[in-house]
C-alpha cells in the first residue's frame, strides 16, 4: 500500500464509507461537555455526514472506514478483495485524532466507524474497539459513537465495542439466505444472527443491571441496528418486509436500514446492471414506519404488495396501497373510530390522529377540522366520515386510485 498522508486516507476512506446507510442515531444517552468536563456532546453541531433520526433530528457524524482493504469478496461491495480500487488504512490513533479535531472544529457530533476486514476478524474488531476505547477513556469523549461490528469476531471483543459505543450494528446484508449465499459466500447468516442475539442479550442485561445498580456499566444505550441491501438480489418487497419484521421481533432492533443497491465500478457479473428505483427504498422505509408506529402487522404490509410481483407500488405510498386494497375498512368515522383505525386513514399521521382523539372529547369534528391537520383534505376525505361529511359518491378502488394517487409526491404518509 502506497504511503498516504491522513488527508489522502480521509478522502479514500470517507468515500468508501458512503455505501453504508445505517448511521442515523436515535435514543442515545445525553452527554455533554458543558462545564468544562470532557470533550464532545451528543447534541448540537454541524458536520460531514448528515443522518436523520426517527424524531427528525439531524445529526452529523464523521463517517469513515478504518480501512477499505478486505480479505472477503462480497460481490456487491466496492471494497471487496477483487475490486480494483485505491486502498488506504488508518491507524486507530489516526481515527481518534481526526474525530477529536473534527469535533473541536464543530464539524461533527460523533463518529460512525466501519471497516473492511484486515488480517482477521478479531484483529480488525480489536482495532475498531481501540478507537472507541481511546476516545472514551483517554480523551473523555462524550460525543456519539456508532461502531459496525464483525459477526465473525470473538464475542468478547464484540462485547467490548458495546461498552464504549452508543450504538452497534451488524449488517444482515441481504434479505434472504439465498441472496447472502450467492452474493456474500464467505458470510454466514447463522453467525450474523448469533452475534445479533448476543448483542440483544448484552443490552437487556445492561438495562436490567441499571435498574438495580446505578453504577452498572453502560452497553450500547442507543441499541443495535442493521442494514439490508435492496435490489441486488431477487428478494421482493414482501420478502424484505417480512425479514425486517422478524429481525425487529427477534433482536429488539432500533432500526432496519434499507440501502438501494448501487452499481459499483468494476462490478461482478452476478449483479444487476441497474440500481433499483430510489423510490423503492423510500417505500420500504414507509412500510417500516407502518409496522413500527402505525400498528400494521407485517402480513398486512405484505398484503399491500402486488399479488403477482410481490412489490410495493412506486406511485403511491404503502398505506394508501393498503387502503385501496381493503376498501371495506373505510370510511372511518373520525368522531367514533378507535385510534388504531384512524391511523389507517391515508394522509393522517400519528400527530394528526392524536390531535383528533383529543379534540373529539370536547366536540364533534367537521371536515374543516381534519383539513387543518393534513396536507391535502381532498386525499383524505374518501376515507373518512365527519360530522358534516360522508363520502356517499365514493367509487370503488379502481376509480378512486387515480384521484388519490395524483401528485403522489405531495401525499406524504407522515405529513400530518
Ligand atoms: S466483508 Fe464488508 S468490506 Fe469486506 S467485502 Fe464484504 S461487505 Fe465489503
Amino acid at each position: 500500500m502506497a504511503q498516504l498522508d491522513v488527508q489522502q486516507k480521509l478522502e479514500i476512506l470517507a468515500d468508501a464509507a458512503k455505501y453504508d446507510a445505517s448511521c442515523a442515531s436515535s435514543g442515545s444517552v445525553k452527554r455533554t461537555s458543558r462545564g468544562g468536563k470532557g470533550v464532545g456532546s451528543t447534541d448540537g453541531g454541524m458536520g460531514i455526514c448528515h443522518a436523520y433520526a426517527p424524531d427528525g433530528r439531524c445529526i452529523s457524524l464523521l463517517k469513515i472506514l478504518l480501512t477499505n482493504s478486505c480479505i472477503f469478496d462480497c460481490h456487491y461491495c466496492i471494497n471487496r478483495k477483487s475490486s480494483n480500487v485505491r486502498r488506504a488504512r488508518f491507524t486507530a490513533q489516526e481515527v481518534v485524532q481526526l474525530t477529536l479535531a473534527f469535533y473541536k472544529r464543530n464539524y461533527i457530533e460523533g463518529l460512525f466507524l466501519s471497516s473492511g476486514i484486515i488480517g482477521s476478524s478479531d484483529y480488525t474488531m480489536e482495532q475498531i474497539v481501540e478507537v472507541a476505547r481511546s476516545l472514551r477513556e483517554d480523551h473523555d469523549f462524550r460525543g456519539y459513537i456508532h461502531l459496525k461490528t464483525i459477526p465473525d469476531a470473538d464475542p468478547e471483543i464484540v462485547h467490548r465495542a458495546g461498552l464504549h459505543a452508543d450504538r452497534v450494528s451488524i449488517n444482515v446484508e441481504l434479505p434472504t439466505a439465498a441472496g447472502l449465499t450467492r452474493l456474500a459466500p464467505e458470510k454466514s447468516g447463522a453467525r450474523i444472527e448469533a452475534a445479533m442475539g448476543d448483542t440483544k442479550t448484552a443490552i437487556l442485561d445492561r438495562e436490567d443491571a441499571k435498574t438495580r445498580y446505578r453504577s452498572a456499566p453502560g452497553f450500547a444505550p442507543a441499541g443495535q441496528s442493521t442494514q439490508m441491501i435492496v435490489g441486488a438480489d431477487a428478494a421482493t418487497d414482501g420478502d424484505i418486509v417480512t425479514r425486517a419484521a422478524g429481525l425487529y421481533d427477534r433482536f429488539n432492533l432500533r432500526r432496519v436500514y434499507y440501502s438501494a443497491f448501487s452499481p459499483i465500478p468494476d462490478a461482478s457479473a452476478v449483479l444487476p446492471l441497474q440500481r433499483p428505483p430510489l423510490m423503492r427504498e423510500h417505500r420500504l422505509y414507509q412500510s417500516d414506519w407502518l409496522m413500527r408506529f402505525y400498528g400494521y402487522a407485517p402480513k398486512e404490509v405484505a398484503a399491500a404488495t402486488d399479488a403477482t410481483t410481490g412489490m410495493l407500488p412506486l406511485d403511491i405510498d404503502p398505506k394508501l396501497a393498503w387502503a385501496l386494497k381493503f376498501r371495506e375498512t373505510f370510511p372511518v368515522d373520525i368522531n367514533r373510530a378507535p385510534r388504531e383505525l384512524l391511523l389507517r386513514v391515508p394522509g393522517l399521521g400519528v400527530k394528526a390522529v392524536d390531535a383528533i382523539v383529543t379534540a373529539r372529547r370536547w366536540r364533534r369534528l367537521r371536515l374543516a377540522d381534519v383539513a387543518r391537520l393534513t396536507v391535502s383534505v381532498a386525499k383524505v376525505r374518501p376515507f373518512l366520515i365527519a360530522e358534516d361529511w360522508r363520502p356517499v359518491a365514493l367509487a370503488d378502488a379502481a376509480d378512486l386510485r387515480p384521484v388519490v394517487a395524483k401528485k403522489t409526491d405531495q401525499l406524504e404518509l407522515f405529513a400530518a
